[in-house]
């Protein structure tokens, strides 16, 4: 089974093949090896994808996290981010502890400053003695006042230093949900925000989820070569991150597949900026220039489904993917949007589809 060939399942499958796969394969159930499984069943590191099947039906443990410490940095991020969150959490309550304290110092000089002002009034010999003890009482304020302020500077200074820290963590969460050739979402961004949509059942008839695959695109890595179809697919992502709107969330979501969430915008208007996205590529000159060869024209098919039509996010998914097929079968280089009547034709023609 291939790669892309895989990456067209919807997604409760791929979880059910995944955990297939590893039962065959007597790979422990841990999370960490189901995510490598994940990784190489979508498709998304085709190197990675290679290395694990080069292990062999027996896979050892030992050799399985060889794999997994080479692709999965994140591991490493996930329990950094913990201590991040936890120490950043307890600054915060030591600067609010420092904060309450000055200003209750504050009040407490501001308090000493007031009676003082009210005792001065009134009988002359014990003002004298009362005088001199609030004398003392500032004096020892003020050393304890300004001993907070270069406690709260301190903090302050280290709490810069801990927002340094901050965004180097930042920047590694970033890693973890982009891909690296494309620099879109990854998968696993992109199936984190699928399942958000369906946390808005409100918004469901105004979000569309678009699948654009590119055409014949394995034609192009057996021409020109597997460096020229990465270079290919980056150029491809960069114009798609260029043409649309900011707030449309787009992915590499396997492969040569990308996919785009559309919130906001009725079916039409969806359909709409698909089509625009379709039309750029198709006019878009893929020539090196520095050989002068002429890679093009490249172009795309798309499924699209809003997501009211779907009970969930797999079934979205799966919807758009049926649609991607029609497009696909209709002759490429189109846009297709799902309906219900397609299914029947597709369950006819699952099997050549997924090849
Ligand atoms: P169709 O029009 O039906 O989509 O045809 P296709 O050739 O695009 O589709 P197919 O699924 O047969 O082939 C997809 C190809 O995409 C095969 C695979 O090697 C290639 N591919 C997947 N990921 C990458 C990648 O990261 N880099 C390169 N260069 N090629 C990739
Ligand atoms: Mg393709
Ligand atoms: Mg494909």
């Amino acid at each position: 089974m291939t790669s892309a060939t895989v990456q067209k399942v919807s997604v409760p499958d791929i979880a059910a093949q995944v955990t297939h796969a590893m039962r065959i394969m007597g790979v422990a159930p841990i999370p960490r090896n189901y995510e490598l499984f994940y990784e190489a069943y979508i498709g998304s590191n085709p190197k990675l994808t290679r290395e694990l099947a080069a292990l062999g039906s027996r896979a050892a443990q030992e050799e399985l996290d060889v794999i997994g410490a080479q692709y999965f940095g994140h591991h490493r991020v996930e329990a950094i981010n913990g201590a991040h969150t936890r120490i950043v959490g307890e600054l915060e309550a030591l600067l609010q502890l420092l904060r309450q304290e000055q200003s209750s110092l504050e009040s407490y000089n501001q308090l000493l400053d007031e009676t003082y002002v009210r005792i001065s009034g009134k009988n002359a010999a014990s003002n004298e003695i009362l005088k001199s003890a609030i004398d003392v009482l500032s004096e020892a304020t003020g050393d304890t006042l300004s001993f907070g302020k270069e406690m709260v500077e301190n903090v302050t200074q280290s709490s810069r230093e801990m927002d340094v820290v901050r965004r180097e963590l930042d920047e590694y969460k970033r890693i973890a949900s982009t891909d690296s050739l494309t620099q879109l979402a990854n998968r696993r961004a992109f199936d984190d925000k699928l399942a958000a949509v369906f946390n808005s059942p409100m918004t469901l008839n105004v979000t569309a989820l678009v699948l654009a695959d590119i055409d014949h695109f394995k034609k192009i890595n057996d021409t020109y070569g597997h460096p020229v179809g990465d270079k290919i697919l980056a150029s491809v992502a960069s114009l798609l991150r260029t043409h649309l709107r900011k707030d449309i969330f787009i992915a590499r979501a396997g492969g040569e597949e990308f996919a785009m969430i559309i919130e906001g915008n009725t079916m039409e208007e969806a359909r709409t900026i698909a089509e625009r996205i379709r039309v750029a590529l198709e006019n878009t000159p893929f020539k090196n220039s520095r050989t002068g060869v002429n890679y093009g024209p490249v172009t795309i098919s798309l499924g699209l489904c809003m997501a009211s039509e779907a009970d969930g996010p797999g079934e979205l998914y799966s919807n758009v993917d049926i649609a991607l097929y029609c497009a696909k079968n209709g002759g490429r280089n189109r846009t297709v949007v799902y309906d219900d009547g397609m299914k029947k034709d597709f369950a006819k023609n699952w099997l050549i589809y997924r090849r």
